[in-house]
This record gives structure tokens, sequence and C-alpha cells, in this order.
């Protein structure tokens, strides 16, 4: 068996398929049963597939980094959402939170900001609740 990357001239349409051999493509091609699976058109060209590791490894890295990409602009919308609907209160998150909490402040936004593990930790003790968000930095792609 041999597995052949076909490109329809017609409509640029790439798609895999597999023959018995060589032979049984010109065969196919020249019975006109060759045809894209996309517009039917009988113009396709082959080229042979040639799996490597390398290239497999490199796919993959590529998927990943689309996937990448994906969860970051997801994020970054969320970003968005966040900055127009929450106050940024920046490093004073916990003194802001424990403000509105103990209803020294009024806040009709929401607040986002800094924290570390220890001060959210310390905060959810005195009962005031706190979401993690994932955060992208504006300067990475
Ligand atoms: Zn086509």
């Amino acid at each position: 068996m041999i597995k052949y990357r076909l490109t329809c001239k017609k409509c640029n349409n790439i798609f895999d398929s597999w023959f018995a051999s060589s032979k049984e493509f010109e065969k196919l091609k020249k019975l006109k049963l060759i045809n894209c699976n996309k517009c039917n058109s009988l113009k396709i060209d082959k080229s042979i597939m040639s799996p490597s590791v390398s290239s497999n490894k490199k796919i993959n890295y590529e998927r990943n980094n689309i996937k990448l990409k994906h969860i970051k602009s997801k994020i970054k919308e969320f970003q968005i959402y966040i900055k127009n609907n929450f106050e940024n209160v920046g490093e004073n998150f916990t003194y802001e939170a424990r403000s509105i909490h103990y209803g020294e402040k009024e806040s009709k936004k929401g607040i986002y900001g800094s924290a570390t593990s220890k001060q959210i930790k310390e905060l959810k003790e005195e009962g005031i609740e706190t979401a993690l968000i994932p955060w992208v930095n504006e300067k990475e792609n």
C-alpha cells in the first residue's frame, strides 16, 4: 500500500488516498477513477507522502503552537472583558478586596489585580472569595 497526497488542480483541494501501488494509481487515473473529493475534477496531481519522525514532530509542534495561540487569544478576549468591567487595583488587590468585603468601600465595579497565593489563602480564610484568572503578558504573542 502506498499513500499519496493528492492535489486538485482545479480547486487546490489537498487530500490523502491509499493505493495498492504506483501502477495502480496510474491505472486508476487513466480510467478516470480518481477525482477530487470536493469538486469531482479529474485533474489530480500526486505527491508521495514521506512521513518521518522529525516532520511529525514539527507538525505536532505547529499544532500545539496553534492551540496555544488559540488559548492565548481567548485569554486576551477575557482580559479585555475584565479591563472593561473591573477596576484594576494592581498590587493593592488584597487591601481593596478587604475594604469591599468589610464594607469600608463601596464598589460598583468588581476589582482585579495581583496577589500572591499566600494572600489569596489569607483572604479565603477571612471568607473573601477570589477567582484566579489566567493572564497573558500583553507583550507576548
Ligand atoms: Zn477539486
